[in-house]
C-alpha cells in the first residue's frame, strides 16, 4: 500500500468515502484458504485398524476429519492445524487407529 503525505488537509477524503473497517466483505470462504501451513505434527489415519466411532470427527475443531457415509476417510491436509486431539480421543489399543507425527508435511 502506498503511503502519502496529505500537506493541506481539505485533500483529506470525507467521512463517508473512507471504507468501513472490520468488514467481511465476501463471507463463507474459509474453504480456499490453506489454514494448516503452520501446522507442526500431523495426524496419521490407519484405516485398517479404525472402528468408526467418529469421536475424532466430533472432537476436531477444524472440522477436519473427512467422514463419507459413517466413515473415515483421511484428513483434511488443508485445515487440519495438527493439534492432536484426534490422536488423543482416538479409543483404539494397543495401536490408536488416529496418531500424531512430527512435522507438518504429508
Ligand atoms: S490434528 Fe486437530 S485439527 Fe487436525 S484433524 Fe486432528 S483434531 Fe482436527
Ligand atoms: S477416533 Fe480413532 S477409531 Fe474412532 S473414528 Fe477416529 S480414527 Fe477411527
Amino acid at each position: 500500500m502506498k503511503i502519502r503525505r496529505i500537506e493541506n488537509l481539505s485533500e483529506l477524503p470525507c467521512v463517508s468515502e473512507v471504507p468501513l473497517g472490520g468488514i467481511l466483505s465476501n463471507v463463507g470462504n474459509s474453504a480456499q484458504y490453506r489454514t494448516g501451513s503452520w501446522r507442526t505434527q500431523r495426524p496419521i489415519f490407519k484405516a485398517d485398524i479404525c472402528t468408526n466411532c467418529l469421536l475424532c470427527w466430533i472432537n476436531c475443531p477444524d472440522g477436519s476429519i473427512a467422514v463419507a457415509e459413517g466413515k473415515v476417510t483421511g484428513i483434511d491436509e488443508m485445515h487440519c492445524k495438527g493439534c492432536g486431539i484426534c490422536a488423543y480421543v482416538c479409543p483404539t489399543k494397543p495401536t490408536k487407529a488416529m496418531s500424531m507425527e512430527q512435522g507438518g508435511e504429508y
